[in-house]
């Protein structure tokens, strides 16, 4: 993921660090590397104007030009720029004070619902959790098999209405007994559609007010680059969601989506998907990221 952004950014390192002295040309030189690099990643052009503005700011400075190691400070100040740009810090799963915690999943159809929501199961489960699976995918039938047999693999209950067509419904019965199976974390898969319609934000809409879920995850696939950000503004103009699943990061993807969405959005990632496999799932953490992207 974002090796190529790795790449670039390892060589204007070098140049920056070969210079010994930093003075502003030398800055400006980089900071225009910097934002190609950025851009040629399909980082959202404002980003990267934003970022490259602000690293201008810190670099272009006393204290980098004539300190003991400028080019060190230059990559400093990228590196906790990015750090930032990512969301800072580890974004958690909010749990309610009373279990369960109800997860809503929500997104377009081929984004990754179905294979994170099993994901997210067998990752609580590993942390001791009781999940429960709820698949009211309606409109894809091959969706609550496909959950089905998932959660057989990863030995957690499933619950599904064969032939019913009423998302909201279907929800609410799985918590009652998911909330009678004493599960501590309820994972509701909704349907998605091929594009954002009115009709599936009016029944994200009502699952929710059903459900009152602590955590609405807005699952977007990163292949879609730039894509990818629209989506989830949209999205969370109409839901307000709490933070986004970015799948496929293991594909053929530049990544920018990944280094844009908290930036336009202001929702972090939590999780990114890294493949078809169950485990194929890790917390999103910035500073490691930033750290792979950086060497
Ligand atoms: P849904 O329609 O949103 O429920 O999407 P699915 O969960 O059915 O996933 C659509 C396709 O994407 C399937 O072929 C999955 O195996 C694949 N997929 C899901 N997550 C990932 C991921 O992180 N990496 C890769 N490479 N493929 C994924």
């Amino acid at each position: 993921m974002l090796d190529n952004l790795g790449g670039r950014f390892q060589e204007i390192f070098k140049k920056v660090k070969g210079h010994g002295k930093l003075n502003e040309d030398n800055i400006k030189a980089a900071l225009k590397e910097v934002r190609l690099s950025l851009l040629e990643a399909d980082v959202n052009y404002k980003v990267v104007k934003d970022f490259v503005n602000r690293i201008k700011e810190k670099a272009i400075g006393e204290e980098v030009m004539t300190g003991i190691n400028p080019g060190q400070q230059f990559v400093k100040i990228v590196n906790d720029e990015l750090v930032e740009l990512l969301g800072g810090t580890n974004a958690r799963l909010t749990k309610a004070p009373k279990a369960p915690t109800v997860i809503m999943l929500a997104g377009l159809q081929g984004a990754g619902k179905t294979t994170f929501a099993a994901k997210l199961a067998k990752f609580l489960k590993k942390q001791g959790e009781r999940p429960y699976l709820v698949g009211a995918d309606v409109y894809r039938p091959a969706a609550m098999k496909q959950l089905q047999v998932l959660g057989e693999q990863i030995d957690v209950p499933v619950y599904v209405e064969e032939g019913s067509k009423d998302a909201r419904g279907i929800c609410d019965n799985g918590l009652a007994i998911a909330k009678e199976n004493k599960a501590t974390y309820v994972i509701l898969d909704t349907a998605g559609r091929l594009h954002i319609d009115e009709s599936l934000m009016d029944e994200l809409r009502d699952i929710r007010k059903a459900t009152r879920p602590q955590e609405i995850l807005l699952v977007v696939d990163a292949m879609i680059g730039q894509d990818a950000v629209n989506l989830a503004e949209s999205f969370n103009n109409t839901l307000n969601i709490d933070g986004v699943v970015l799948t496929k990061l293991d594909g053929d993807t530049r990544g920018g989506a990944a280094l844009s969405i908290k930036a336009v959005v202001g929702k972090p990632i939590k999780f990114v998907g890294v493949g078809e496999k169950i485990d194929d799932i890790e917390l999103f953490h910035p500073e490691r990221l930033v750290s792979r992207i950086l060497g």
